[in-house]
């Protein structure tokens, strides 16, 4: 690996003040669980990277009167995955966290860092977007917030700037509705998905209102399904719509042949996959 330096930064200040001006050499970094990797090929070869790990402000969970969630940017997944607020408020969450990667990546990876690095193949990315998460983000130049269902440009592309670091997240309570990650792998369980399906689905009088279905991994970035949710939304929950539901995901979408599988095998998976999330969640417990 190319030497390069490493500053670390006390305060969200000092870590901004490292980045102004900064350009694609060098790099915030959170547990460096992606950064290494990419090092260590060669396909990364940073001159610095500024380390947010020791910034005390970075760190911790909290949730407000009306249950939205605050998940600063250098919790671990694993802290995420093991915080009692997170098990009794948003429980798809840490069901989530359970086949992420293994548990050495889970107690060094962050939500930043999860959110930030933009690979299509990530669990968080969809989960988050059907949640309806926003992402808080400061660079010398100021603070902004984006949500994160327009956060993703492409493989690997995100709308952070070079300059910017993810601040913290907040997901909006899921009071009263039902809330589901599936991933599908074509190795462990805990691999990278070849695919993965996020619902959010609200039910007024057993009647489906302001569902969420995103996709991933088949696809370049987490990508709501409006034609499933327009189809699902004032429909009463039945067998047949859940069919019908997956048959027009599988039609809105349109994979690639890669390692993980064919297009025709992905198609297959996305029909199974989202009237299988669909359904699932309704056997779920509704979120208290
Ligand atoms: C063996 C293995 C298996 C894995 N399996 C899965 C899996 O099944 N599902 C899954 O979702 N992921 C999986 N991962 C990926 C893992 O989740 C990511 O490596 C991790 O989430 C990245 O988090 P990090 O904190 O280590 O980020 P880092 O490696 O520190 O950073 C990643 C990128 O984000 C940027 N960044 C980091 N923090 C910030 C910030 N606060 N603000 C702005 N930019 C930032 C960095 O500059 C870098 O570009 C796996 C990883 C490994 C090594």
């Amino acid at each position: 690996m190319k030497p390069f330096e490493l500053h670390t930064p006390q305060s969200v200040e000092q870590a901004i003040q490292y980045l102004e001006n900064a350009n694609s050499l060098i790099k915030p970094m959170s547990g460096g669980t992606a950064l290494m990797l990419m090092m260590k090929s060669g396909v990364y070869e940073p001159e610095a990277l500024v380390s947010l790990s020791k910034v005390p402000s970075l760190h911790g969970i909290s949730l407000d009167s009306n249950q939205n969630l605050q998940i600063q940017a250098l919790t671990t997944l694993s802290e995420i995955e093991h915080s009692p607020i997170v098990k009794e408020y948003f429980l798809v969450i840490n069901q989530s966290m359970k086949k992420l990667a293994n548990v050495r990546v889970r107690n060094v990876a962050c939500i930043g860092g999860a959110l930030a690095h933009g690979d299509p193949h990530m669990d968080m990315p969809p989960l988050m977007t059907a949640l309806g998460a926003t992402v808080h983000i400061r660079s010398a130049s100021g603070a902004r917030s984006l949500s994160i269902e327009n956060f993703y440009l492409g493989y690997y592309t995100t709308l952070l700037k070079e300059d910017e670091i993810i601040e913290s997240i907040t997901v909006p309570s899921i009071k009263n509705r039902y809330c589901l990650y599936l991933k599908c792998t074509t190795r462990s369980a805990d691999d990278w998905p070849t695919l993965g399906v996020a619902v959010n689905l609200g039910l007024t009088n057993n009647h489906f209102d302001s569902s969420k279905v995103v996709l991933s991994a088949v696809v370049q970035t987490p990508t709501r399904l409006f034609e499933v949710e327009k189809l699902l939304d004032g429909k009463t929950p039945s067998e047949s719509l859940f069919i019908e539901a997956g048959e027009i995901a599988a039609n809105q979408v349109d994979p690639e042949d890669d390692a993980r599988g064919s297009a025709v095998y992905k198609k297959q998976l996305i029909k199974v996959y989202v009237r299988r999330a669909i359904q699932n969640s309704m056997q779920g417990k509704v979120q208290s």
